[in-house]
C-alpha cells in the first residue's frame, strides 16, 4: 500500500536536502511544495550560511553551485566595545566558511537540483491538507493540488519541511514551545555599498546588533535588530531609520550613498518556536522543528544540517525495513544534543537582556587572543557547541587572557595573517 519510502512536505532548503539524501541512499521520495513555480525563493531572509552546514553543502554537490552562481564565502569581522574582531584562521577540524547566496539564487538552485535526483517524485503546486493516523502512528499524507484535486500519498516516514508555520506539525499535534522576541528587525539589500572585501560585518552593541553581508553580484544586506523602544523611528521612516542607525556605528556603512535593490522589510513580532522533532511516522526538519531569532543567521545551516542528520538516522532502517520508529528518537536525541544549547542561548539574547558578564568576558579575550577568537567564531559558525564553548577550562583561559591585557593595559593583539590581509 506504500506508495513512497518517505514523503517530505516543503520543497525549500530543508526538505530538498532531506530529498535528495533520501534518495541518494536509494529509497523513493514524493517532495510535495505547495508553491508552483520553480524560481520561487524565500524573501524573509538576509541569506548568511552558516559554516556549519558546508559538510551537508559538500556532501549535495551544492557548495561548487552555491560558487559557480557567485555565492561569497563567508568570513566575519565582530565589532566590540573592545574593537574589531576579524575572523581568520579556523578552529582545527573545524568547516572553513559558509556562504553568502540570496535566495533569489539558492532556492531555485537547490530546488531543480532536487527536481532532477532519480528517485525524488516532485510534487510542486500541492498543498498538504491532512495526515493519516492509524494505531497511534503518521501513516499517510493528503495532498491537493490547485484545481482541488485530492490525493492520499502513504509512506514509512513522513516529514515536515514546511517551515515555522509547520501545517504538519499542527496536524500531528506536535505543539510549538514559544519564547518571546523582544527586538524587533529592519533590512534591506544594497548594490555600491563598501563591500568590506567581501567579508561581512557585525556590530554587536549592548542594546541591539546590526549587520552587513556581501552577497553575490555586488549586493549587500544590511540589517538592523533593535529594543522595541526605537520601534516608531522605524515604523515612521524604515529606510531613513536603517541608514541612520548603521551611519552612526563605529565605520558605519553608508547607506544613503549606495542603490537599494528590493524593499525595507521590517517584522515587529518573531518569537523563538521549537518543536518536538518527532512522534511515530513523522518527523520535523528546518524551521518546522526549530525557528530562532533570524539577527544570528542560523535558520538555513539548521535546515541543512538537520535533514542530513534525518536521513542517516533513518535511511538505512527505511531501507532494510527496520523499527523506523526507534531510528526516529536517534535523530531526536541528535536534534537535541546538536541545537538546543544555541536555542537556549538565542532565545536568552532575544529576551532583550544586556550582554552577560560570561558573554563580555569571551568576547574581550577573543579580542586580545586569536586562538581564542577562533573558538569565538567556531561558536558564531555553530560547528561549536554551547558547552564546548563554555566549558570552564575555556572559561578560566578567557579570564586569565582578560587579566593578563588589563594589567598590561596594550591593545587587544588581533591576529596578525587578518590583519595582513
Ligand atoms: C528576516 C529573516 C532573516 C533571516 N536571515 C537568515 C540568514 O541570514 N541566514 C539563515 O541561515 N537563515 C535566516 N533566516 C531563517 C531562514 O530563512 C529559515 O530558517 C530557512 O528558510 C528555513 O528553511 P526551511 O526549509 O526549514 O523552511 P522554509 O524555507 O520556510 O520553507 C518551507 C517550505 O514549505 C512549503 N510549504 C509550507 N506549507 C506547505 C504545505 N501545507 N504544503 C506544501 N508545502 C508547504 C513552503 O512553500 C516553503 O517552500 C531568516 C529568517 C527571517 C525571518
Amino acid at each position: 500500500m506504500v506508495t513512497h519510502d518517505v514523503i517530505i512536505v516543503g520543497g525549500s532548503v530543508a526538505g530538498c536536502a532531506a530529498a535528495m539524501l533520501f534518495a541518494r541512499a536509494g529509497l523513493t521520495v514524493a517532495l510535495v511544495e505547495r508553491n508552483p513555480d520553480p524560481d520561487a525563493y524565500k524573501r524573509l531572509c538576509t541569506h548568511y550560511i552558516q559554516a556549519s552546514a558546508l559538510p551537508v553543502l559538500e556532501r549535495l554537490g551544492l557548495a561548487r553551485a552555491i560558487e559557480a552562481s557567485g555565492g561569497v564565502r563567508n568570513r566575519l569581522d565582530l565589532h566590540t566595545r573592545w574593537g574589531w574582531i576579524r575572523e581568520g584562521e579556523v578552529l582545527a577540524g573545524h568547516p572553513a566558511h559558509g556562504y553568502n547566496l540570496r535566495r533569489v539564487r539558492l532556492d531555485p538552485l537547490i530546488r531543480a537540483q532536487a527536481a532532477a535526483t532519480p528517485g525524488i517524485e516532485w510534487l510542486p503546486g500541492h498543498s498538504a491538507t491532512g495526515l493519516g493516523i492509524e494505531a497511534g502512528r503518521v501513516a499517510a499524507l493528503t495532498i491537493r493540488d490547485a484545481r482541488g484535486t485530492e490525493r492520499i500519498l502513504r509512506g514509512r516516514l513522513h516529514v515536515g519541511a514546511d517551515g515555522r508555520a509547520s501545517a504538519l506539525a499542527r496536524f500531528a499535534g506536535l505543539k510549538p514551545r514559544e519564547t518571546p522576541n523582544a527586538r524587533f528587525f529592519y533590512y534591506a539589500a544594497y548594490r555600491g555599498l563598501d563591500p568590506n572585501g567581501g567579508r561581512s560585518r557585525m556590530w554587536m552593541g549592548e542594546e541591539g546588533i546590526c549587520y552587513t553581508f556581501p552577497n553575490e553580484d555586488g549586493i549587500t544586506v544590511a540589517a538592523a535588530t533593535l529594543p522595541r523602544a526605537q520601534l516608531p523611528a522605524f515604523k515612521a521612516e524604515p529606510e531613513a531609520a536603517l541608514a541612520r542607525t548603521l551611519a552612526a556605528l563605529p565605520e558605519g556603512p553608508n547607506l544613503a550613498a549606495a542603490e537599494r535593490i528590493g524593499p525595507v522589510m521590517g517584522f515587529v513580532d518573531m518569537p523563538n518556536l521549537r518543536r518536538p522533532a518527532t512522534r511515530p511516522g513523522l518527523a520535523l526538519i528546518g524551521d518546522a522543528a526549530l525557528s530562532v531569532d533570524p539577527v544570528w543567521g542560523t535558520g538555513c545551516a539548521f535546515a541543512l544540517q538537520s535533514a542530513a542528520w534525518l536521513s542517516d538516522a533513518t535511511a538505512e532502517t527505511i531501507l532494510s525495513h527496520g523499527p523506523i520508529d526507534r531510528a526516529l528518537k536517534t535523530y531526536a536525541r541528535h536534534h537535541r544534543r546538536a541545537l538546543a544549547g544555541h536555542a537556549w542561548h538565542i532565545a536568552s539574547y532575544a529576551s532583550g537582556r544586556r550582554w552577560w558578564w560570561l558573554e563580555r568576558l569571551m568576547l574581550e579575550a577573543a579580542a586580545h587572543d586569536p586562538a581564542q577568537a577562533r573558538r569565538l567564531f567556531a561558536y558564531a559558525a555553530r560547528s561549536l557547541g554551547l558547552v564546548e564553548f563554555m566549558a570552564p577550562t575555556a572559561l578560566a583561559r578567557a579570564a586569565a587572557t582578560v587579566l593578563r591585557a588589563r594589567l598590561a593595559g596594550g591593545r587587544p593583539r588581533l591576529d596578525p595573517r587578518v590583519e595582513a590581509a
